[in-house]
């Protein structure tokens, strides 16, 4: 391969024990690919946890902040990495530390910069690492690698402008560049945050933006399984996927992906692969344009479930052939900034799915003024997920008798709209147990032959 984009996880960088793999990682990669590949890591598994209830919690600051230096730098007296490589990093964190002695719960773009400092740690330390090991490398916050945003913290969106500053920034190095996923910067230069889990979406952008060969996910499972394993432990890898269908589960809650990770590799017909640090030969999961069909009878590949979900139901019976009901509706959703998942329609009334009902109660007047509003709240969606399952004969009845053989009620279906995706919503309590049946209930816990496809290390 020409180049590569290798990103990892928090567990990856941030456990002693795999760190070394990771690192003999990059260097084979390094030694054998005609240019060196681009890494992109997060912060140390939990450190970004800690540093959101350090910008929150103004009365156990003190302790956190102690706790959080601790961490980075007796992890690389662990891993044998010269501590020195941190002494910048510590000096900027504890003065960054004195200025909120007197702050409340930090702003917006506050928390974001103190957010940072999990990357920029974990960035220094691989850097270090792999320099200890005697190949060329070196930390580059994401910012300084062209990656520009707007200025949303928290949830930035990069701008289109930063692909081709990404590309002149990392283009040509014949180092190892290892950035800082997860962060971004406003034109006028301040830190900005993708999100949580936000260092595969970076990944992704990066390989976009270099025309990379192949975006390698590198985390603690081995592939993108058959559905979530703190749910069903014996959940299987799904060897192939396509872009619509991991995406799909990307947003239905497959923690593995971004859920925006996909998008700048679709646009590039970049190939994305998710691999297990702590077994890099096994196969995982490569995600294509094109993949093959689920091997099962109805092409189920994979099951997310998404809870805390809220449902709201507006229903009028002046909708009754009324033309424009619809549109008043997502006008209200969309001046609120409520982003809506799954919709049904009757005659007389229409169901929604929201995410994140944070700013609900503020359009709640607004739909009213429209019909009769009922909110629903303690409700998850499930996913399943495989390209022409969801027309599949009878798996939509395979499915629901399934569910309501145990007395699972549910509450909203969608399906139809999606070529890949048959989802409905249950009570959040149900959820689990939901998941489990259908794991079983689709033959996908069953033995599947073993995949051809060697391993990405090999
Ligand atoms: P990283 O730190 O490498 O980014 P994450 O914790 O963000 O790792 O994502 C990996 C975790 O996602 C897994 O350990 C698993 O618990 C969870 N997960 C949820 N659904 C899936 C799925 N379908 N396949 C694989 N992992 C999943
Ligand atoms: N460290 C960040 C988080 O925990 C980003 C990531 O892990 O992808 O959300
Ligand atoms: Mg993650």
């Amino acid at each position: 391969m020409r180049r590569v984009v290798m990103k990892f996880g928090g567990t990856s960088v941030g456990l002693a024990a795999n760190f070394a793999g990771a690192q003999a990682l990059v260097r084979a990669r390094e030694t054998r690919d005609e240019r060196p590949p681009v890494v992109v890591v997060s912060a140390l598994t939990g450190v970004t946890n800690l540093l959101v209830e350090y910008a929150a919690a103004p009365s156990r600051r003190d302790a956190l902040a102690a706790r959080i230096a601790e961490r980075h730098a007796s992890f690389a007296d662990e891993v044998g990495v010269d501590a020195g490589c941190l002494t910048a990093l510590l000096a900027e964190w504890r003065e960054a530390c004195a200025s909120h002695a007197d702050a409340g719960a930090l702003s917006p773009a506050e928390r974001d910069r103190v957010l940072a400092f999990g990357e920029r740690f974990a960035a220094a330390l691989f850097a270090a690492g792999l320099r200890d090991r005697g190949t060329r490398a070196a930390a580059v916050v994401a910012g300084d690698a062209g990656l520009v945003t707007d200025e949303r913290f928290g949830a930035a969106h990069p701008l289109p402008e930063s692909a081709a500053a990404m590309a002149r920034a990392l283009g040509g190095r014949t180092d190892v560049a290892v950035v800082t996923g997860f962060l971004g910067r406003t034109l006028d230069g301040r830190t900005t945050t993708l999100g949580r889990g936000g260092s595969d979406y970076s990944a992704a952008l990066v390989g976009a933006a270099i025309g990379a060969d192949e975006i390698q996910i590198w985390t603690d499972t081995s592939g993108l399984l058959s559905t979530d394993p703190r749910i069903v432990p014996e959940a299987r890898p799904v060897p192939e996927l396509s872009f619509a269908e991991a995406s799909e589960l990307a947003y239905f809650g497959a923690k593995v992906l971004h859920p925006k990770t996909l998008l700048p590799a679709m646009e590039r017909g970049i190939p994305v692969r998710i691999l297990n640090t702590a077994r890099p030969d096994d196969a995982g999961s490569r995600i294509t344009a094109t993949a093959e069909p689920g091997r099962d009878a109805w092409c189920v590949k994979s099951i997310a479930c998404k809870k805390g979900v809220t449902a709201v139901t507006i229903a009028s019976t002046r909708m009754l052939l009324a033309y424009g009901f619809l549109a008043r509706v997502f006008e209200v959703f969309g001046r609120h900034h409520l982003v809506v998942d799954l919709v049904t329609t009757s005659e007389v009334s229409i169901s929604v799915t929201l995410d994140d009902p944070s700013r609900l109660d503020a359009a709640l007047a607004d739909l009213e003024g429209i019909g009769r509003v009922e909110v629903r709240r303690g409700l998850a969606v499930v996913a399943v997920v495989g390209e022409g399952a969801p027309s599949r004969i009878g798996l939509p009845g395979h499915v629901f008798t399934l569910l309501g053989g145990v007395g699972i009620g549910i509450e909203m279906i969608s399906q139809g709209a999606s070529r890949v995706n048959l989802s409905f919503v249950v009570r959040d309590e149900d959820a689990d147990k939901a998941v489990r049946l259908l794991h079983r209930g689709l033959g996908l816990d069953a033995e599947v032959a073993p995949s051809s496809t060697s391993g990405a290390a090999g």
